[in-house]
């Protein structure tokens, strides 16, 4: 599209996000709630909805809405009521979804968002609710048939709807990716797009700059990554654009996105949109939340990614970058608070987690938690440096893979044994030094002749005849010394 007839217009995107609860039983049920067991598993009379049976609220799935309701500061709702969402489906045994209809747990409350030029944006939020997820319908292992697994029956969600605050793909998908650490800093959700534990469908609208109404909006669905949520958009908004400029008006509908040809392809129209008929539950009473079981949920709250990246760029002064980059997993923050409780030198603890650490874990393709070195061994290099005792050529290069091979081996004891401590002894650097001068007669005409910059050359030599043992600090003034005479 040319450039011009896109700046005409502006985006405007809303998400539904889908979040599959981590409890240990579904919503109503005592049935497992695990992904990946053998189909239809996990699922007793109550899931499937036989006659007699009643649903019994699990109340955990209440503590994981108002921990997220806090995480985001939403209003928490004191009483909660449940509603049926009637509908047929081969996916959904009892006939019915038990949801929240006009009374979430959560309303209002927001999400900190970075936008494409990274300043910070506040991405409002309409509401939080719980429900149940339904069976998942397998199109793809018969040859002949539909398969109906209803493991996923009853497994309790969250389902997080933003205001139509976002204004690019890349809004829609740096938003995501907050959620997705929220609800894993949080325990509540593993966050997977693939496995479709987290699930987003996409309102998108286009209008021209400046117009005062939205758009007619276009509901896009069945993104399983959220890579591609932001294709979707993009897609989405060069269709809109094209259909308005070829003056077509566009209909509210929804659309499901073609991964492999990176297209949106119309599923239903709002005419065509299900009427579900709520009803309030009449088989769960309302469950009231007092303000101080709230309080206790707070006090065990976890500490968030915004209180990190306050605690790491103003109180131990690290760029908000570097936070940023501790902060990406709850375990690699983890793993830095441990760290900084053994050593002070923070900007060094980050470097080491952001460099040595991160690309041993890529190579490995590993967790931090399979990292092999506690956060205190970590601390013991630092030291080592921060003394003066290694170089951090020497701690990267050779303590760093030594103590790799023997995690439990005590960091100066490898540096003694592998004879690296570096040389302040007076003598011994001047020795060093003589080598150097002696080996590179042409450089040192050069620096005797006003090219002091050959310094760095010369220092260079200096760690290499010295196998990285001459101590910096202590060599500098030697080795000006020594090349003046
Ligand atoms: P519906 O009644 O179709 O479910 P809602 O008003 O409940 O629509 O909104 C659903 C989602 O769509 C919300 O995330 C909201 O922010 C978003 N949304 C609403 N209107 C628009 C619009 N014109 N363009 C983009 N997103 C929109
Ligand atoms: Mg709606």
């Amino acid at each position: 599209m040319n450039p011009e007839t896109r700046a005409k217009y502006e985006v405007v995107i809303g998400l539904e996000v889908h979040a599959q609860m981590l409890t240990k039983t579904k919503a109503y049920s005592n049935d497992i709630n695990e992904f990946g067991s053998q189909p239809n598993t996990n699922v007793s009379v109550i899931t499937l909805g036989h006659p007699g049976t009643l649903p019994v609220m699990n109340k955990k799935t209440i503590e994981n809405a108002i921990k997220l309701g806090l995480a985001v500061n939403a209003n928490i709702a004191e009483d909660q009521y449940f509603a049926r969402k009637n509908y047929f489906y081969p996916d959904l045994p009892k006939g019915y979804q038990i949801t929240q209809d006009k009374t979430p747990i959560c309303t209002g409350g927001e999400v900190l968002i970075k936008t494409a030029d990274l300043q910070d944006k506040k991405i409002g939020l309409t509401r939080i609710h719980m429900e149940e997820d339904a069976g998942k319908s397998i199109h793809d292992v018969d040859v002949y048939d539909t398969l109906v697994d209803l493991n996923r029956a009853g497994v309790p969600l969250l389902e997080i709807v933003s205001e139509p605050d976002m204004r690019s793909s890349q809004e829609a998908y740096n938003y995501l990716l907050e959620i997705r650490k929220l609800v894993r800093y949080l325990e509540i959700c593993d966050g997977n797009m693939e496995e479709g534990s987290l699930r987003c469908d996409a309102n998108i609208s286009v209008r021209l700059v400046g117009a005062r109404e939205f758009g007619t909006k276009v509901e896009v669905k069945n993104m399983n990554s959220i890579r591609n949520v932001q294709r979707a958009i993009e897609f989405e908004i060069n269709r809109q654009i094209e259909a308005l400029e070829n003056a077509e008006t566009l209909s509210q509908e929804t659309r499901s996105f073609d991964a492999l040809k990176g297209i949106t392809i119309s599923m239903r129209s709002k005419e065509a949109a299900n009427d579900y008929r709520y009803f309030p539950e009449p088989d769960l009473p309302p469950i009231k939340v007092t303000p101080a079981q709230i309080e206790a949920i707070k006090a065990e709250m976890p500490a968030l990614p915004k209180d990190l990246l306050i605690k790491y760029t103003q109180k131990i002064g690290l760029s908000e970058y570097d936070a940023n980059n501790i902060i990406e997993t709850k375990e690699i923050a983890l793993y830095f608070e441990d760290l900084i409780q053994h050593t002070s030198n923070y900007k060094m603890a980050a470097n080491w987690i952001m460099g040595e650490i991160k690309s041993y874990l890529n190579q490995y393709g590993k967790e931090i938690n399979e990292f092999p070195l506690k956060p205190i061994q970590i601390a013991k290099i630092i030291a080592l440096i921060d003394e003066g005792l290694i170089s951090n050529t020497i701690a990267t290069q050779k303590i760093f893979p030594a103590l790799l091979n023997a995690p439990e081996s005590d960091p100066l004891q490898l540096a003694e044994s592998l004879n690296v401590i570096q040389d302040k002894n007076e003598d011994a650097l001047i020795g060093y030094i003589q080598k150097v001068i002696e080996l590179n007669p042409n450089e040192v005409a050069r620096y005797r002749a006003g090219e002091k910059q050959l310094i760095g050359f010369f220092m260079g030599q200096l760690m290499k005849v010295s196998q990285g043992k001459a101590d910096p600090k202590a060599s500098n003034a030697l080795l000006r010394n020594e090349l003046e005479k």
